[in-house]
Formats: C-alpha cells, structure tokens, sequence
C-alpha cells in the first residue's frame, strides 16, 4: 500500500496551494489503502515557530484531511541527515569542498561575464583532502554524475529528461554542519517509507537533484507526481493580489470545508464533466494519473456556486455550528477597509460587515453579533435557517440574511424599503396592527391566512399588503418569506417593529 505525505514548511498558514497538495495526497491514500503522513520542514528556525506550525494544523483540520501518525519534525532528524552525509562520504558518493566564498563568487562572476548558466565545478571533487588547508571550513557535496541525464517518470509531467552536466554538486551538509533541504528530504522520505512524492511541479528540478542523492545511497527512488500549480483569474501564479491565500482566510469567509475540497480536487483533477462529488465520490474515483499538466485558474464565482451548493445541501446543525465557528474571526472594521477588487465577485464577508453597519451599528465584531443571538437565542436562527438558506452561497452570506433577527431598534430601513412605506404602505400596516395583535394563534400559515383575508376585504393586492410589512420588520426589500420573518420573530417582537413604523 502506498505511503504519501504532505510536507509543509511552517510560514504560518497553510496556502491554499498546499491545502490542494494534502488534499491529493489525503485522497490518493484514501483511494489505494495507504498511508497519509505529515511532516513539517521546519529546517529554516527563524521562521519556525509552534504558532505556525499549529496554523498548518489547524487548517488541516478544518478541511477533515486528517493525518496518520504524529507529524515529524524534520529539525528533529537533523543528527540523522548528518549521519546519511558521513556514509555519502564514505562511500565516495560525496566529498568536502574547501571552496571559499570569496572563489565561488569569482565563479559565478566569471560565468556573468560569459553569459553561460553559472554552474560549481569545484576542483574538490578530484583533489586530494589531504590537500586541504588545516582548520578551513568546508561543504559535503554530492558527487554527481557529469555526463548522461537524470530521467524523471512522472506520473503527472511525464518523462522529463535532465541533462546531468547541467545540474551541479549539490551541497549537502553546508560548512555550519547543517544538512541542506534537498538531502533533509530524501532522507526524511525515505525513513518513512514514502513511496509516492505528490507535490508542487515547482519542486521538479529537486526531483531531479534528490534521485542523485537516492542513487548516492542506493536506496529506491519513489514515484514522482509533480501537479500543477495554481493561478490566479488572470493566468499569473497565485499571489496576494488575487485575494485570499491562506485556508483560514477562506474559513473566515465562510465557505464549507467539503465545498473547498471538492473545488480544489477540481484544480488540476477532473472525473468527466462532473462538478459536484462527495467525499466518497473522490475517494472512489481519484487517481492521481488523471491530474491535468496544465496550471488551473482559481475562479471564485465557480467556488460560491460549489459552496452555495453545499450550503444548501447540508445539516442544518452544521451550518448553526459554522456560524458559530466563523463569528469570533470577524471584524467587520477590517472588513469594510479591505480595497474592492472590480474584477472579482463581490464577497460575502464584506458585504455582511456593510448590513451590520446598517442594521447593529454598535456591533464590531462577530462577538458582538454572537451576543446578540444568545440573547434573542440560537433557536431563532435555526428556525429562520430553511427559509435563508435557498439564496446563501456562504456562511457569511447566511449571517448577513439572519441580521434581521438581532437588528437594532428602531430598525433602519434602506431607501427602497422606506419607499415602501409611504401613504398606502402605511395605511395597510396601521389597519393590519390591531388584527395582528388579536390573532389567537402565531404561525406562518396562520399569519398567512390573516394577512390574506385582510388584502381580499379590502380589495388590496397580497404583495402590497406583505412588502411594507417585510419592510416594517427586516428594513429591507429583500428577506426570507415574510410570513416565516413574523412567526420567527415572534408576536411581541413582529408589533412592536410594526409599531415603531406606523407614523
Ligand atoms: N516543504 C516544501 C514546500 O513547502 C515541500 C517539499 C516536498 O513536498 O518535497 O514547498
């Protein structure tokens, strides 16, 4: 059975690119019985700290790509690097480079100067160490082969054929001791027993320069599956300017972690013309040799169709719980500063921050909001979550549509709604109070059938009666159906906004 693993280098989140990376070797484990590990490439100790290697975590959780085993740390190995760097050299497959800074410099000038790639050649290679002035510090580097090429079969790019004379002595272990990224890693995959590196194609050169060292120490080389990289909507390599990077950003805009799965698999993979797949639907289907070669677009009015997609298809007590997970990470301040991007979708988080602007002033935060339903309670939203949830693409999308039910009082209605009352609006609203108020039972239908009678007696349209009331009662032109918004509201608070209105 397969052995795979994703192997992130801890910068304090986890990319959505990587995210992409776990989630195909996650599946690829899943589809074929493997093993799915991880392993944190915390080499580089400035940038390491516990926080960021918890923010990967934490984003691997929230997507539900859960791991086998502890991860491993690949500082922790550092004494077993050295050690695969000794036995390199023992055997000849490596030596130690006296090359001094101030040489390679003069190296890498001279070639400049005659426009060829700068490559080491360092004399050390055939010197004898004997030679070695005493006391200098030097580097271990691999000795590779200097003619033929290094083929890579991969499962994703194909046969890709490196010419070795172009790929110099990689450096090992440098002249502080510390073993060097590419040895790190093949030593580190090959004490896990991974069979099958699925990765980024920017790694492919190392793909190449690792199957030297694999070689060097004759241990078997595993399968290669390089995937595409991810871009932007307009063809350029994913980067901050084309929005969200890390996967906590896409939790906090309040997208499903099963929608993002099954929009990323689609980024590079595809089973037919499907769009849609469930968690089982992949694992059944996915296989890495599908994966496309060519870079795929990141299209964020496909993903809030996906997502929008899942929000309405899933339990109800998931999305209650989402929201609530989603509330303490916004900021509705930061949220209106953000500069809006013309060409992109409107986002949902944003515009949710706009109504709560609008419609709970006093409200900065998602705390503030989370307070807000403790007290009128959660049940309010559950109850009011059928009736939303048909136009939600997000879960923020959701908030912005339950606001209503903690708005401020008196409401502030928008331009369109307060339209609405304007004399016949408020005639309707002020003849229908008193029959409200007598009403003996407090139901959607019922309320339906009371507003009904009161529109045939008065020879009124049902729409000219229902749209100040929606009006009167959420402050905008657009809600759930309005006989839904009165029986979650319920009967003190529906005529107490009703009587707020009625000038
Ligand atoms: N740590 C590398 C990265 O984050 C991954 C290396 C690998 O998968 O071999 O890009």
């Amino acid at each position: 059975a397969p052995v795979v693993r994703f192997a992130p280098s801890p910068t304090g989140y986890l990319h959505i690119g990587g995210a992409r990376t776990a989630l195909f070797n996650w599946l690829y484990a899943k589809a074929k019985g493997g093993t799915f590990l991880l392993r944190i490439e915390d080499t580089d100790r400035e940038r390491n700290n516990p926080a960021a290697v918890a923010a990967i975590l934490d984003g691997l959780r929230w997507l539900e790509l859960d791991w086998d085993g502890e991860p491993v740390s690949q500082f922790s190995q550092a004494d077993r690097h050295r050690e695969v760097a000794e036995a390199l050299l023992a055997q000849g497959a490596a030596y130690r480079c006296y090359l001094t800074p101030e040489e390679l410099d003069q190296m890498r000038k001279a070639a400049e100067a005659e426009k060829r790639p700068f490559t080491v050649q360092s004399p050390w290679r055939d010197r004898d160490p004997a030679d070695a002035p005493e006391g200098q510090p030097f580097a271990v580097r691999l000795k590779a082969p200097r003619e033929g090429e290094t083929v890579i079969e991969d499962r994703v790019q194909g046969r890709v054929v490196f010419q070795n004379k172009e790929l110099d002595d990689l450096i090992i272990l440098r002249s502080d001791g510390n073993p060097t990224y590419n040895l790190a890693v093949v030593v580190d995959d090959h004490d896990m027993g991974v069979t099958h590196v699925i990765r980024g194609v920017d790694h492919l050169t190392n793909a190449a320069r690792q199957t030297q060292i694999y070689r060097g120490m004759g241990w078997d080389v595993p399968v290669w599956a390089h995937v595409p990289l991810i871009h932007g909507s307009d063809g350029a390599k994913l980067s901050k300017r084309h929005g969200a990077q890390g996967v906590e950003e896409y939790r906090a805009m309040g997208y499903l972690p099963a929608a993002l799965r099954n929009y990323l698999v689609r980024l590079g993979w595809s089973h037919g013309d499907d769009e849609i797949m469930s968690t089982e639907d992949l694992v059944r289907w996915f296989d890495i040799d599908d994966t496309n070669k060519s870079p795929a677009r990141f299209d964020f009015k496909k993903l809030d169709d996906l997502n929008g997609h899942y929000v309405r298809g899933a339990e109800e007590a998931e999305l209650l719980a989402r929201a609530k997970d989603l509330l303490p990470h916004l900021d509705f301040a930061s949220l209106r500063a953000l500069p809006v991007d013309p060409k992109a979708p409107p986002r949902a988080d944003v515009a949710l921050a706009r109504e709560v602007e609008a419609l709970i002033p006093s409200a900065a935060t998602g705390a503030d909001l989370a307070q807000r339903f403790d007290a009128v309670g959660w049940d309010k939203l559950a109850s009011a979550l059928p009736a939303i949830r048909e136009r939600a693409k997000t879960i923020a999308d959701l908030l912005a549509q339950a606001l209503f039910l903690i708005a401020e009082r008196p409401l502030s209605l928008d331009d369109k709604a307060k339209k609405l009352l304007d004399a016949d609006g408020q005639a309707n609203l002020k003849a229908l109070l008193p029959r409200l108020e007598a009403a003996s039972e407090w139901s959607a239908a019922s309320l339906e059938a009371l507003v009904r009678s009161y529109a045939e007696e008065t020879g009124a349209k049902l729409g000219k009666v229902a749209q100040p009331l929606r009006s009167a009662l959420t402050g905008r032109t657009v809600s759930p159906p309005v006989f839904d918004v009165m029986s979650v509201l319920g009967r003190d608070e529906t005529l107490g906004r009703l009587s707020e209105q009625i000038r």
